[in-house]
């Protein structure tokens, strides 16, 4: 199968936080791989700016080193990574105050081309950075901010942010990245569900029995602790990227796949969420066993009662879910590195071949690693003997079916890169979106703290606490076996 890029329009990306973790590990490395896949026009050009004093050539060899560190990919020969440094600019730039910014007035002068400024700073410099970017003149009409995560801590402080952006850029021109959305399987699950005749029918309480999302990681804090610890799994990880999964899964089929018709049914999913009550909610934190600290050795603060674990059983109340929980966990330092949803098929009502067996058909939607969608259907088993059922997985491993392409998708980062560039939101989350995300996580935090909820410690490296496989045997289900 022959590579398609679909070319974009000419562009200038300032990257604030240029010189930062996340520049160096995620985006510097992403756009190189779209410079060697002929996806940058030849004028566009990537503006370095941040705190940092540093000349252009001094950030040309800085982001050579993240990319020869962080993965160029195929293509990362001396010869086009010059090339790729040839685009580069760098500005020193103050986002609190005035100095760098004449100079990047002068960078940006004369050119009429899509602006592109990403935010890859703390989010309290982003209100600094939008009034900025207005006072100094530099937004057209093509002009569009990237923000990251996390988007407040809550309710209130997203709303902050909310009108701080809104001062100065329109809903249109607001890009909040939530990187899960940007993998190649996460897209897939929409084709599955959307471009098939299969699924659609049976995708509801009628025929699911229930879903389970699952976000594992290997990984424990590291030198994030002192974020994380503020945070937690429900901040850090539910109320986003666990919650814009389950909107992809759960929405109605929107009218077509455009940005606002896709947000619509996602928000409707958010707002049709139960309130949590608190025996279906599992909060942990690892403990000291296994290699390495346990967390509150990584936070340094022996007391902590933040959760590096969660699981809870969600409801949904409309009338294509209602009946049907959605499980979801994430967690630090469990046994594997693991993000997959599960779609599990109720029992057929009446078998044929006599006693009863429990053959259920799952879809699953793995992320990570392994990227790829199975639907587990039974069969005869092969040979003689009677009728012997056998569950087999169907396989819709991409790289096998599609070739090429499909081998080495652009990675998330890339992809939502670019659909910056053309002006696509559809794979972004909308201002609205995120606040009623908060609206439903804010009550479940605030009655962990009125209680003085203690997180139930677990192993490192294990599943997690048991209570969580509890939670799920009063309800005589079972989680899937994370594997590696
Ligand atoms: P970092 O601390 O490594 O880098 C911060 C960057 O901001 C540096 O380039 C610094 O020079 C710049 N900066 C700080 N103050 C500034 C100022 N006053 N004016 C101009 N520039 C200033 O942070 P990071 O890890 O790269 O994270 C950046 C953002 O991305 C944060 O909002 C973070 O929450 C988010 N994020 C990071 C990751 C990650 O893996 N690192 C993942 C998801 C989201």
């Amino acid at each position: 199968m022959v590579s398609r890029v679909i070319p974009v329009d000419t562009f200038d990306l300032v990257i604030f936080g240029g010189t930062g973790d996340l520049a160096r590990r995620k985006i510097l490395p992403g756009l190189f791989r779209r410079f060697c896949a002929g996806q940058m026009p030849e004028d566009a050009r990537v503006i370095g700016a941040a705190r940092a004093e540093m000349s252009a050539d001094e950030y040309r060899s800085f982001v050579a080193d993240a990319i020869r560190e962080f993965g160029g990919g195929k293509s990362c020969d001396d010869g086009t990574l010059e090339a790729f440094q040839a685009r580069l600019e760098y500005v020193t730039v103050d986002a609190m105050g005035d100095d760098g910014w004449p100079e990047m007035v002068k960078l940006m002068d004369g050119r009429d081309v899509v602006r592109a400024y990403y935010f890859s700073v703390a989010p309290s410099l982003f209100g600094d950075l939008a009034s900025r970017l207005h006072k100094w003149e530099l937004t057209n009409d093509q002009t569009r901010i990237v923000v990251e995560k996390p988007f407040g801590r809550d309710l209130v402080t997203a709303k902050a942010l909310n009108a701080s952006l809104a001062e100065h850029f329109d809903e249109s021109q607001i890009y909040r990245i939530d990187h899960y959305l940007g993998k190649e399987t996460v897209q897939n699950l929409m084709a599955v569900r959307f471009g098939n005749m299969l699924f659609e029918p049976l995708w509801n309480s009628q025929y699911v029995d229930h879903i389970q999302i699952t976000v594992a990681e290997t990984v424990g804090v590291g030198g994030r602790g002192d974020y994380y610890d503020r945070s937690g799994a429900m901040r850090d990880m539910v109320q986003n990227h666990l919650m814009q999964l389950l909107c992809l899964i759960a929405m109605e089929p929107p009218s077509k796949f455009d940005p606002d018709a896709v947000r619509d049914e996602k928000l409707k999913v958010i707002r049709a969420l139960d309130p949590v009550a608190p025996h279906h909610v599992v909060r942990g934190q690892y403990d000291a066993s296994g290699d390495g600290p346990g967390y509150r050795e990584a936070v340094e603060d022996p007391r902590s009662r933040t959760e590096s674990y969660v699981a809870m059983k969600v409801g949904i109340s409309n009338w294509r879910w209602a009946g049907t929980p959605f499980y979801l966990r994430t967690g630090k330092r469990l046994v594997t590195r693991s993000s997959e949803i599960s779609v599990v098929f109720k029992e057929l009502n009446h078998s044929i071949f006599g006693e009863k067996q429990d053959h259920r058909n799952t879809l699953s939607i793995r992320l990570q690693p392994n990227e790829g969608i199975t639907l587990n259907v039974t069969i005869k088993e092969p040979g003689p003997g009677g009728m012997r059922l056998v569950d087999v997985p169907l396989d819709m491993t991409f790289a096998e079916a599609l070739g090429e392409d499909a081998e080495d998708p652009p990675d998330a980062y890339e992809r939502l890169i670019m659909d910056v560039i053309r002006g696509n939101q559809t794979l972004f989350m909308r201002g609205d979106e995120v606040e009623a995300a908060w609206a439903w996580t804010d009550p479940i935090i605030a009655g962990w703290e009125a209680r003085g909820d203690v997180p139930k410690p677990y192993e490192s490296g294990s599943s997690g606490p048991g209570d969580a496989v509890q939670m799920l045997a009063r309800d005589t289900r079972v989680w899937r076996e994370v594997k590696p």
